[in-house]
């Protein structure tokens, strides 16, 4: 069959099946079964598929008609200008958390001196990797409690050559970091929903990605509460705590920061205008 053909086959089984992306998720599918970017389909819709890659991009169809996400099909997914790989062990990077490496990237970027950072909860290794490329001169410590998210942190950060700017270590938030260790920045994507948003979750978010990347207690708020407590110990006297937040959570975080002496503290929306973001400072006039 002519691949535009099956690209017609698949968004029809997708959009019966509730995608909220037919079209796109099967030329995700399709650009990853044939080797090339979704921007060479256009070109060569009318190509003939052999039938093994065939049967091959029905079977994925299937999956993703199951609900299972596209990222862990093709085992990719673009987060900023980077190619992660990602399986079951991690959060697929959401464009979200963006918006995290954005505001980070505008503090530091004119900053000449080294900046040392720790990522709690890496995951797949966005957001360290992203801040890695990005910043000229930066030293980065990636730490994650699960063995299999941190080695496909690290897999990542080799195949990325970003690896001799950041370590990966095993550790429960801030456990197996040195005492007194201090670090300018501190940032975090923790599991941050709450048990009764869990219900909410669409489909392919709950039954296929880590829970233990998601569920941040009764009201999502643990891991805010542990990492607020014990992060001025290790920040510098200018240090800056950066976290991503769920839609609700702003004004929540941003007085935890206060209760621990963090001199000011923002809430920065994303582009839907909800809030997304909150970052604090040790020190005011920031
Ligand atoms: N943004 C993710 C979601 O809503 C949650 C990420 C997290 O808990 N850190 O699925």
């Amino acid at each position: 069959m002519k691949i535009n053909e099956l690209l017609m086959e698949a968004t029809l089984k997708l959009k019966e099946n509730k995608s909220d992306t037919p079209r796109l998720d099967a030329e995700v599918i399709m650009a990853f079964h044939i080797g090339k970017e979704r921007s060479y389909l256009i070109m060569h819709f009318n190509d003939e598929l052999d039938s093994k890659t065939t049967e091959k991009f029905r079977e994925d169809i299937e999956r993703r008609a199951l609900g299972e996400p596209v990222a862990y099909i093709t085992g990719y997914k673009g987060f900023m200008d980077l190619m992660l790989q990602v399986d079951k062990s991690v959060l697929i990077p959401r464009p979200d958390t963006e918006v995290l490496v954005e505001t980070i990237l505008e503090r530091f970027k004119s900053k000449q001196s080294k900046i040392k950072a720790i990522d709690i909860g890496t995951g797949s290794g966005a957001i360290a990797l992203a801040l890695a490329y990005y910043l000229e001169n930066v030293e980065i410590l990636a730490v994650d409690i699960d063995r299999d998210a941190l080695e496909k942190a690290r897999m990542n950060g080799c195949r990325l050559g970003l690896d001799h700017k950041v370590e990966f270590q095993l550790s429960d938030c801030f456990s197996a970091v040195e005492e007194g260790a201090k670090f300018d920045l501190v940032v975090s994507n923790p599991p941050y929903i709450s048990k009764k948003d869990m219900d909410m979750l669409a489909r392919n978010v709950i039954g296929y990605e880590p829970v233990m990347a998601l569920y941040g207690g009764l009201e999502g708020m643990d891991f805010y509460n542990r990492i607020t407590k014990e992060a001025p110990r290790y920040l510098n006297e200018k240090g800056i705590l950066a976290y991503e937040i769920g839609y609700d959570q702003g004004q929540k975080v941003k007085t935890l920061m206060e209760k621990h002496g963090f001199a000011s503290v923002e809430i920065i929306k994303d582009l839907a205008g909800i809030d997304r973001v909150v970052i604090g400072f040790m020190a005011a006039g920031n």
